[in-house]
């Protein structure tokens, strides 16, 4: 079977065409672009707009990368939520407008259940406990009675957007994440930054403001992304592994944008290693934010009988991880 994903929740947009291949998952295509902010955070409406400028020739560049008929494809999907009104309106505009004209069912998909399902699908994990670390999600999740349950969240900013805001206060570019990571390494001096871990959610702006406040005292910005670095994914690897054990999952996986971090995935690596555990990540390019994921995911759903149509295809801003109904692990 054949899907056709479109990913439009914030700053990228992204067609991605797959192939099930006795369960696991064959990429196909993979097209995406990424809106820039000239200056300051996302715009939603500037995004939307980026998208829609965009769309037409990356689903056109899909068909092409993977080499099939428009016709061939057998269901659209596109991310329905949770994201900013505007992209998600005009992603899911683009995927009902392409499976009207081919005649072919369309499916919403939730970004969050599809960033663990896209793990679940290339690295070969079965039964996971998800970090799923983004601009503007942070959740631990993992399957429980029927659903992909949120077992901790952020209280409040996502850990990506933490990073962003820290990188934008300092002068680095968009997005922040992987600057940061490099200014990390030559980090010598640890300073204490609030540690916050309630239950099994985790805060993240406390730190921040800390961490803006050592930048402005002149400690060094290698130092400040090390400790940063240290303390937040410090505490990200403390609730996963909490979640881990009340679950009683062995496997653990990464997912988002974050998880391209080398140090997040070291550290989530030795606590799975000395738990005796598993360590997934996907390739980078399906940690981001990507197509792929959305058709994956919506080719599960179609296969387990989920059906839509056009009119019941609203997005929803903060369609939540467990409001899905997860028919395809029955
Ligand atoms: P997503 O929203 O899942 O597409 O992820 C985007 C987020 O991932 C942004 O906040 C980036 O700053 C962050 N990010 C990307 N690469 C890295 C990295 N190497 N280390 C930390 N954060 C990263
Ligand atoms: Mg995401």
């Amino acid at each position: 079977m054949l899907s056709l994903g479109i990913e439009g929740t914030a700053h990228t947009v992204g067609v991605g065409v797959v192939e099930d291949d006795d369960g696991r998952c064959r990429v196909l295509a993979k097209v995406s672009r990424m809106y820039h902010p000239v200056k300051g955070g996302i715009h939603p409406r500037e995004a939307a707009n980026h998208h829609a400028e965009h769309l037409p020739g990356l689903i056109k560049k899909a068909f092409e990368e993977a080499d099939v008929e428009p016709g061939e494809v057998e269901v659209v999907a596109f991310s329905q939520g949770p994201g900013l009104g505007p992209c998600l309106r005009t992603a899911a505009t683009a995927a009902r407008a392409l499976a009207l004209s081919l005649g072919k069912p369309l499916v919403g998909v939730n970004h969050c259940v599809a960033h663990l399902e896209i793990g679940r699908g290339t690295t070969g994990c079965g039964d996971p406990v998800l970090l799923y670390v983004s601009g503007g999600n942070t959740q631990v999740i993992a399957f429980a009675n029927h659903r992909y349950r949120v077992f901790g969240e952020t209280l409040d900013i996502g850990v990506g957007n933490c990073l962003d805001k820290l990188g934008r206060y300092m002068g680095l570019s968009f997005p922040s994440g992987p600057a940061i990571e490099r200014l990390a390494r030559k980090g010598e001096t640890y300073v204490d930054l609030p540690y916050t871990i309630k239950g099994m959610d985790v805060a993240f702006s406390g730190l921040l403001t800390a961490a803006q406040q050592y930048y402005d005292k002149g400690v060094r910005i290698e130092d400040v992304c090390y400790s940063v670095q240290e303390t937040v994914f410090a505490a990200l690897t403390e609730v996963t592994e909490r979640a881990m054990a009340h679950v009683g999952k062995d496997e653990v996986l990464l997912g988002g944008g974050v998880a391209c971090n080398r140090r997040l995935r070291s550290m989530v690596k030795t606590m799975a290693e000395e738990r005796g555990a598993s360590f997934f990540v996907p390739d980078d390019s399906l940690c981001v934010d990507n197509g792929v994921m959305i058709a994956w995911t919506g080719l599960l759903m179609h296969k387990s009988g989920v059906r839509m149509r056009v009119e019941e295809s609203f997005v929803d801003q903060r369609f939540r991880t467990d409001m899905v109904d997860v028919r395809w692990r029955r």
